[in-house]
């Protein structure tokens, strides 16, 4: 048996071990999303901080941590996907490093929580917007869009990092135990880092074009969509809030946070018209993601209100995070669902009153409001597109667009399992011709696994994984559903 032929089977063999290794959009989109975000936040502060690669890269892997409990069956992954858990590494940080943060340690829990953190709000998003869509589009949802999605990402050649392992040496167990009451043994933690970092990341290549020769003919819609930055809950519109959710953060841990900061992105976003006005479909959902926690019996029919011209008041069903509506549960979003058809080429105002409950136990004591307009006509003439409002985000420039007119199945993540981040300037970029980064997929594929064909009938390993897949989107919904004990248990740090 040749080397190439040898390796190859020893990955098959390895992900066909993992029961569990796969998790709301691909862990590889966590890994991009964030990691764009980095890229594309404004000049300050922040920005500063990230000038460091090795910081990069920390936030990077972090946003690799929370499905890594779901590597090893392990209750931290989904504990550490929820706000409790981020709310308490905020406030375990700031009292152990802070107010000025200057040693490495420091620095490094900064990165790796936020990475952390950006996960969990990308999955929020995701699973709230996006598979909804799916749902609608394609009749699929979370176990085809899981797995399918990391595969067009390396398939389309867009995937560009790899960021080396990195775990934090203490500190894990102490915020686990002061948000849930559990601490898990940092063997484990490594165990199911290590398993991520070596088989979804580093060894993707060899089972990408299996994923994407079993999903994409699933997800006609979805595969052509997954980009599109006008489409919530997209890869693409994940960019804005998660860079958003960072600098919360990072206002959170330097004591500037204020409860009037709580509204941070809205969908729709970048021309601000809505995809449509027919209430029963996906696409009159208008969205506000936060920058903190807020609790979900705080956001109501009489905090959450909708209005049309002339102030008339639009009947809305108020939703939030997809998996929980538990009145006491955090979420970092709220959805409005208008019970009736809206008009088209018509201004609506979103308003979240007063009374709204933020997971430090604080509440917002001002009105906050936000703007959009539904689509035009299909014939006719066409009012201008809304004024730009302080929340408006650039365009994205992240990530760059692939090259459609060569696909290239063998693109991949670049050659060194441990890439480092591109270069990040002090100025953001914000021409999309500006970008920093390789989008040719001309990089061959990562690791000593190599790409297998793609084949429409994968068998052996492929198809146990497939199976793991899909067992683990149906153990996530079922365990979604009790990030509120950190809360109780935040005290205890205090
Ligand atoms: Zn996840």
């Amino acid at each position: 048996m040749s080397r190439r032929r040898a390796l190859r089977s020893v990955c098959v063999a390895l992900l066909s071990t993992l029961p569990t290794l796969a998790a709301a959009h691909g862990i590889n989109g966590h890994v991009h999303v964030t990691g764009w975000a980095v890229e594309s936040l404004p000049p300050g502060e922040l920005r500063s901080f990230f000038a460091d690669a090795a910081l990069r890269d920390t936030a990077q892997i972090g946003a690799a941590f929370p499905d890594s409990g779901y590597a090893i069956g392990d209750p931290y992954g989904e504990m550490a996907h929820w706000e409790p858990f981020i709310n308490a590494y905020v406030e375990w940080i700031s009292a152990t490093f802070g107010p000025t943060y200057e040693t490495e340690e420091a620095r490094r829990h900064i990165a790796f929580m936020m990475g952390a953190a950006a996960h969990g709000l990308q999955d929020e998003i995701f699973d709230t917007h996006f598979l909804r869509y799916l749902i609608q589009e394609d009749g699929q949802d979370q176990d085809a869009a899981d797995a399918g999605t990391d595969a067009f990402l390396f398939t389309d050649g867009i995937l560009e990092f790899k960021p080396p392992l990195y775990i934090p040496e203490s500190g894990l167990q102490a915020v686990f135990t002061a948000s849930h009451d559990y601490a898990p043994e940092q063997s484990q933690v490594r165990a199911g880092m290590q398993r991520v970092k070596l088989l979804v990341i580093d060894r993707f290549a060899a089972v990408a074009p299996v994923f994407d020769a079993r999903y994409r003919p699933l997800l006609p819609w979805g595969s052509t969509h997954y980009l599109d930055p006008d489409v919530p809950g997209s890869l693409r519109a994940e960019i804005q809030p998660t860079a958003a959710y960072m600098l919360a953060l990072w206002e959170r841990l330097h004591g500037r946070y204020t409860p009037q900061m709580l509204a941070t992105h809205a969908y729709p976003t970048s021309t601000r018209r809505l995809r449509g006005v027919d209430h029963t479909r996906v696409d009159s959902r208008i969205g506000v993601v936060f920058g903190i926690g807020a609790i979900v019996g705080s956001l109501n029919e009489e905090t959450v209100r909708l209005f049309g011209p002339g102030e008339t008041p639009i009947s809305l069903d108020v939703q939030h995070t997809r998996w929980t509506g538990r009145a006491d549960d955090a979420t970092r979003q709220v959805v409005l669902v208008p019970l009736e058809d809206l008009a088209l080429d018509t201004e609506y105002e979103v308003r979240l009153l007063p009374g709204i409950e933020l997971q430090d136990g604080r509440r917002t004591d001002s009105t906050w409001t936000y703007r959009f307009k539904t689509p035009c006509p299909p014939a006719g003439a066409c009012s201008a597109d809304p004024e730009a409002m302080p929340l408006d985000p650039p365009r994205v420039p992240y990530p760059p667009e692939p090259d459609v007119a060569d696909p290239n199945p063998d693109a991949g993540p670049s050659p060194s399992p441990d890439a480092q981040s591109a270069p990040i300037s002090a100025e953001p970029t914000v021409d999309a011709g500006a970008a920093t980064h390789d989008a040719s997929g001309s990089s061959p594929p990562g690791g000593g696994c190599v790409a297998s064909a793609p084949s429409p009938k994968p068998a052996g390993g492929a198809i146990g994984l497939f199976a793991a897949l899909a067992g683990l989107g149906a153990s996530r919904r079922q365990i979604r559903r009790k990030p509120r004990e950190g809360r109780r248990a935040r005290a205890q740090i205090r």
